[in-house]
């Protein structure tokens, strides 16, 4: 609905009811070039192959789009190699950013957005696509619609991408070719579940034709779509994280307090989670979160509040508690051994289960610090070593849990499933993450925040 400032007011589209929902087979095919072919990409393109579209993937990696083509997913996501292979038909790949705009009507940019130095976002990839897909425009005939999936502060896409475009391209926005914000929710592990089962999708337009473009493309889903202007489309994103974030530096909080007072912080979230108002949800004490995005996005939430004035008080103090968890593990463990030349186990490489994204992994404060101390380290993880690998060439890895459970001393770091068949009897444990096999069972056992 336009306001009176010529703008979106925010719109909740209901879900159509079952009889409503013809499925994939009564709408039309469209093709689909998906810039960027890490987590985000590699999952769009392959759900939406199954929601029945022509996809292109464009990547820079031609070992990536290999992998891709043979109907393998390039990072480890469940459910995701299956449906590549099994959309193989609907799926092309290419390093030929300009062939793969022309040869479509719908464009993804999923590329990064990392962390400067600062903690500001980095929006290179965004900016050097935006130059390329600007130019292929200049050339192709059709009405185009290009959508930010990228992780962009709000403004972005009107101050920095659509301006490269138009200029790239000498076309007028909402004229000769449409844009759209549309942000990521998903989860690492469970991603593709979460495409296909997501609690809402937002898409941020300021043009009729771009939001059309997009209801259709997710009424299949048959979830609500939230619709709304491009800038507050992209200040959803940051606040969703925002919120999370803050809930685990908080649940970290009353953990820490929890432990000193002899209360088990876990059988106190479960009685607060109980209030519809609060929510079960991410609601756990621990080592803090890692992962390529709650870290990156508060930081760049921060950098980009502190341009305009705003001092964030409580984004603070979220990552500054989170950093503080990491180091809980080591004083723990310093109360039981004197850790300098001892061997120490790390259980869980992964910044989270099911996932071999090792970007901002709480192992990585933990083994820094371990070696400070002079300990020698030997790490498991079922999926994330090759990853961890590049960041610490130089610690011990084994394929076999075993062999970890067999240190001086256990640090569990991520909750892989399969840690719960360990036997830790007789083993010292400081546990990150709340394992309940290793609380049971482990000679000495300390929890990180209970
Ligand atoms: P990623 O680093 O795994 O993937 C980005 C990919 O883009 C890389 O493979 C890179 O090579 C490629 N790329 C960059 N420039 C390119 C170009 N010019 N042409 C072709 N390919 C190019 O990142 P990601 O985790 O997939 O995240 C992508 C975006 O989505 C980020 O903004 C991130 O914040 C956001 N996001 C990520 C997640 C997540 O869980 N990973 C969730 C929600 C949102």
């Amino acid at each position: 609905m336009w306001g009176s400032g010529g703008r979106w007011s925010g719109t909740l589209i209901v879900p159509m009811s079952e009889s409503d929902n013809q499925g994939c087979s009564g709408l039309a095919v469209m093709k689909i070039s998906i810039i960027g072919t890490g987590y985000v990409g590699a999952v769009t393109g392959a759900c939406l192959a199954e929601l029945g579209h022509d996809i292109i993937f464009v990547g820079r990696d031609t070992k990536k789009l290999d992998l891709i083509q043979s109907g393998k997913s390039p990072i480890y996501e469940p459910g995701l190699d299956q449906l590549l292979e099994k959309n193989l038909s609907k799926i092309t790949t290419t390093i030929d950013l300009p062939d793969a705009i022309c040869k479509t009507a719908l464009t993804f940019i999923c590329v990064g957005t990392p962390s400067n130095d600062d903690g500001s976002i980095d929006l290179d990839q965004v900016r050097a696509v935006s130059h390329s897909i600007g130019k292929s425009l200049a050339s192709d005939d059709g009405y185009h619609t290009i959508i930010v999936k990228s992780t962009v502060l709000p403004g972005t896409s009107e101050t920095l991408v659509i301006p490269i475009l138009e200029k790239e391209s000498a076309k007028k926005v909402f004229v000769d070719f449409g844009i759209a914000s549309n942000p990521e929710f998903l989860k690492e592990g469970s991603a593709v579940a979460d495409f296909f089962h997501t609690d809402r999708v937002v898409i941020g337009t300021n043009d009729l034709k771009s939001r059309s473009v997009l209801e259709e493309l997710y009424t299949p889903l048959n979830v609500p779509i939230y619709a709304t202007t491009i800038r507050t489309s992209e200040m959803i994103k940051y606040t969703s994280n925002a919120f999370l974030a803050t809930k685990i530096s908080f649940a970290n909080e009353i953990g820490n307090l929890c432990k000193k007072m002899g209360i088990d912080s876990y059988d106190v979230f479960r009685g607060v989670g109980l209030d519809a108002r609060i929510s079960p949800h991410f609601f756990r004490s621990g080592i803090g979160f890692g992962g390529s995005c709650f870290p990156k996005d508060v930081r760049a939430l921060i950098a980009h509040a502190r341009t305009l004035g705003v001092e964030p008080q409580i984004l603070t103090a979220v990552i500054e508690t989170n950093e503080d968890q990491p180091e809980k593990m080591i004083e723990l463990l310093k109360r039981h051994m004197y850790i300098t030349g001892k061997t120490i186990g790390i259980l869980g490489l992964a910044f989270k289960p099911d996932s071999d994204d090792v970007r901002e992994s709480r192992a990585i404060p933990v083994i820094e610090a371990l070696q400070k101390e002079g300990a020698t380290i030997i790490a498991y993880d079922p999926v994330a070593i090759d990853n961890f690998k590049r960041l610490f060439p130089d610690i011990s890895y084994t394929n076999d849990a075993q062999d970890v459970l067999n240190a001086d001393a256990v640090l569990i770091v991520t909750e892989w499933k399969e840690f719960e068949d360990l036997d830790y009897h007789g083993k010292l444990v400081i546990d990150g993450r709340r394992l309940e096999k290793a609380r049971k069972e482990a000679a000495v056992y300390e929890g990180v925040c209970w």
